[in-house]
């Protein structure tokens, strides 16, 4: 009977998270929601030195904000180092490893030597097949006794078979002198403690998997099944770095893309069903899968970014998108404002706008109070006779049924009456209700403020003094 599946994320708390790190997060959390999975998350903080709680909590907003929910607790890896020495121990006792009393200078030694007779490099160790009672008693390394002739072979769901010859790959360190795990041991004790089913992560990890192999061999675990996915590149197809701008999660939530946006978008970059290119999460979820991962490495297209989330925007449920506005306003330390305002205001805002802060500029209309400031540019459209005209427009904005067609219908009216353009006269208007030259229609602004807010606003205009 097959495994139910079990995914994870396994970041290293050392800095930033980087959106490769969120696509791979992506990646295994689609893969286990669309097929009644567990999806884990392991903060792999062994090295004591470069992992920080800052950078451990980053990693927990980037998923929280993405939305990308794991299972259970998240599972400390330094806090498995017993387990793991008792890994290495239990190989020790199986003969599957050894210790090794060389010292760094031997292992130099030994280098040297090879490098001048024209050798291999690797590090063969004089201890590997020492019994223990001949054993000295000083500090010693546990290792893997690796196999020294055939091959390993990764099969991996992304690359397919990938073959490393074991003369390659030397007799790793499992345990350090100092009774700490290394990475490698750590990584496979955890996945099969955790009941990992299928690793999905970077292509940078793909070497590591021989040697993870190895040591599920020792063990006689089952392997996971592998997805070694190619790493993102740029738009000009070097390697993603701070050159190409933007690389961190956060930076992305700051420039207000909406979590679905994001989603739908990374889940685009280095996976493909058919042409489709905009989707829900519950489309993602039912068409992921390994076969559609590409061996390419994807490029970041921030252009593409920007359409998919405007796409979204304007899909996205009003009270969703007003929330993500809300959101993104709290993250960017922005003021607050109306939020029953912003509400109404939505609707009429979501078309168009690719950000969230371009939404915010659409709904710019509702959030400010009375009297409103005018912008220059926008002013220049109220000169004394724009003002008669919506004077003369204010008696029959008081007893219009308050609908667009009834509105357009009137102002329609009033424009005809003076020979004017709709243009002509929507341009003052547009002045008064909004202060600004860019804004929705004034239509959908009269419809959004109300009639007393309009008479209001247009009233503050024709009373002012125009000097
Ligand atoms: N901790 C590793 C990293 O952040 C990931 C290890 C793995 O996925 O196996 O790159």
């Amino acid at each position: 009977m097959d495994r139910p599946v079990v995914t994870r994320i396994a970041p290293s708390p050392t800095g930033m998270m980087h959106i490769g790190t969120a696509r791979t997060a992506l990646f295994n959390w689609l893969y286990a929601r669309g097929r009644d999975g567990r999806f884990l998350l392991r903060i792999e903080d062994t090295d004591v030195a470069r992992s920080t709680p800052e950078a451990t909590q980053a990693i927990l907003d980037g998923l929280t904000w993405l939305g990308l929910d794991w299972d259970g607790e998240a599972v400390s890896q330094a806090g498995q180092a017993a387990r793991h020495a008792e890994v290495a121990q239990a190989m020790l006792n199986a003969g599957r490893a050894y210790r090794c009393f060389s010292t760094q200078d031997e292992i130099e030694a030994f280098r040297e030597a090879a490098r001048a007779e024209g050798r291999s490099t690797l590090f063969q160790s004089p201890w590997r097949d020492v019994p223990t009672d001949d054993h000295p008693d000083a500090p010693s390394v546990i290792r893997l006794k690796a196999p020294r002739d055939g091959a390993t072979v990764i099969a991996d769901a992304v690359q397919g078979d990938v073959t490393i010859r074991n003369d390659h790959l030397d007799d790793m360190v499992l345990l350090r002198s100092d009774g700490t795990p290394t990475y490698m041991l750590a990584v496979v004790v955890d996945d099969h403690d955790m009941d990992i089913t299928h690793v999905i992560r970077g292509d940078d990890h793909l070497n590591n998997a021989a040697r993870q192999i190895q040591i599920y061999d020792a063990m006689g675990w089952d392997e996971p099944v592998w997805a070694h996915i190619p790493l993102i590149h740029g738009a000009d197809g070097k390697k993603l770095s701070k050159r190409h701008g933007a690389t961190g999660v956060t930076e992305f939530a700051e420039m207000g893309f909406p979590a679905a946006a994001m989603r739908n978008y990374l889940a685009r970059l280095g996976w493909s069903h058919g042409d489709d290119e905009f989707f829900t999460d519950a489309e993602a979820r039912d068409w992921f899968d390994l076969g559609g991962i590409g061996k390419a490495p994807a490029r970041l297209d921030l252009k593409k970014l920007e359409n998919l989330s405007g796409q979204h925007i304007a899909a996205m449920e009003p009270e969703a998108v007003a929330v993500a506005t809300e959101d993104w306003l709290a993250r960017t330390g922005g003021v607050p404002i109306d939020g029953d305002a912003l509400r109404r205001a939505v609707p009429v805002a979501q078309a168009g706008a690719r950000t969230l802060p371009q939404l915010l500029e659409k709904a710019h209309f509702a959030l400010v109070a009375r009297p409103i400031r005018i912008e220059e540019k926008a002013a220049k459209a109220l000169d004394t006779v724009s003002r008669g005209i919506l004077s003369e427009l204010t008696p029959h904005l008081q007893t219009a049924s308050w609908t667009r067609d009834a509105l357009e219908g009137v102002v329609g009216d009033v424009a005809q009456a003076h020979g004017l353009g709709l243009g002509k006269i929507a341009a003052p208007l547009r002045a008064a209700l909004a202060g600004r030259t860019a804004t929705p229609s004034v239509f959908d602004m009269m419809l959004v403020l109300g009639r007393d807010e309009t008479l209001a606003r247009l009233a503050d205009v024709v009373e002012s003094d125009p000097s």
